[in-house]
């Protein structure tokens, strides 16, 4: 068993930010990476919203810059994937690992983030960045004058798909039922805006590519009449929910109906000294610099938490008088 100041649960700009604000102040953390170092970024092929990088920069690029960065000032990292955390009798609190370790920290940071939830359709993850995207704001620019497609009717389907009408040349929405789900100024956004169509009541069951190996066409069902057509399309947006990485945590952290950890105006959940940052409290704004924006928060108001902790102690433990 290992003893850390402080862990850091998950490597996507959260985990990575935090880990380079808790390395600089001495912390020495140790980042437990889970089985996607990079989250949801390392599969975005350009970022072209993040400051700093006026051109973009790809996302594998990025991650690895956040990953040297957090490393050059003392960061560990542990490629391995947190399975529980014991929260009782803390802190220190107990996290243990898929490959069987088992550490005691300080204070912990969880920074899973989300990951899209997939249609899991034949064609969806061999295409994913080559026409499938899960990112509108990303992947959008590359489909100027193209035909994509939405799957999806909640408010980031038709959020995103809005997005995408500012390249595409139409944007059709794919939705299981024949009443959106999404809130109703975007659904009047949505009826008045002409590149903006909806095909109801619909399924997809089978994404295609052509011999370039790009999609070229989704495979669709009416779930009433049964009737299965081609629709060619160049993109397959795909926006139905994400799910929220807590498994680890529940029961254990406070979470939203949706699995989204609740947190203070100081990042923390409701244990003291386990803090969260990014997606996986965040079921709203899901961008890179919000994240990393989360993640500063969080190692400051951990490391405020870890100094005044010690602070305690030395109080309650006065220093020995000479001679005793
Ligand atoms: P969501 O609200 O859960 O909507 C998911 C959509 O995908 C629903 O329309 C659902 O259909 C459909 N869907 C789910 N599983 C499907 C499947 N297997 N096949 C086909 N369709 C499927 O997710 P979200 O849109 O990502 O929103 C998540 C949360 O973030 C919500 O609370 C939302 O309000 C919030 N959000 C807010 C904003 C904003 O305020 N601007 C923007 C984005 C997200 P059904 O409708 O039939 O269930």
């Amino acid at each position: 068993m290992t003893h850390e100041k402080i862990i850091i649960i998950g490597a996507g700009p959260a985990g990575y930010t935090a880990a380079l604000y808790a390395a600089r102040a001495n912390l020495e953390p140790l980042v437990i990476t889970g089985d996607k170092p990079g989250g949801q970024v390392s599969i975005t092929h350009i970022v072209e919203n993040y400051p700093g990088f006026p051109d973009g920069i790809g996302g594998p690029e990025m991650v690895q810059l956040f990953h040297d960065q957090a490393e050059k000032f003392g960061t560990r990292y542990s490629y391995d994937l947190v399975s529980s955390i014991e929260v009782d009798e803390g802190p220190p609190y107990t996290v243990k690992t898929e490959i069987g370790e088992t550490y005691t920290a300080d204070a912990l940071i969880v920074t899973t983030g989300a990951s899209p939830r997939l249609l899991n359709i034949p064609g969806e993850e061999a295409l994913t960045g080559k026409g499938v995207s899960y990112c509108a704001t990303c992947d959008g620019f590359f489909f100027k004058g193209k035909d994509v497609v939405v799957v999806g009717g909640g408010d980031s389907a038709i959020e995103e798909g809005l997005f995408l009408t500012k390249f595409a040349s139409r944007v059709r929405v794919i939705h299981r039922r024949d009443k959106l789900r999404a809130k109703p100024i975007l659904q009047e956004r949505a009826f008045d805006n002409e590149k903006m169509e909806f095909v109801w009541d619909t399924v997809v069951e089978e994404i295609f590519a052509g011999e370039n190996g790009v999609v070229n066409g989704v495979r669709v069902r009416n779930v009433k009449t049964d009737e299965t057509t081609r629709l060619d399309t160049d993109g397959v947006f795909i926006f139905i929910g994400h799910i929220p990485n807590s498994w680890p945590f529940e029961g254990k952290l406070e979470m939203d109906d949706n699995g989204y950890l609740i947190t203070d105006d100081h990042m923390q959940t409701n244990v003291e000294g386990i803090f969260a940052a990014g997606e996986i409290q965040d079921p709203v704004w899901k961008q890179v610099a919000t994240s990393v924006g989360q993640g500063t928060a969080a190692a400051m108001a951990a490391t405020e938490y870890l100094a005044a902790k010690e602070h305690e102690q030395k109080v309650r433990r006065p220093a020995a008088v000479p001679g005793d």
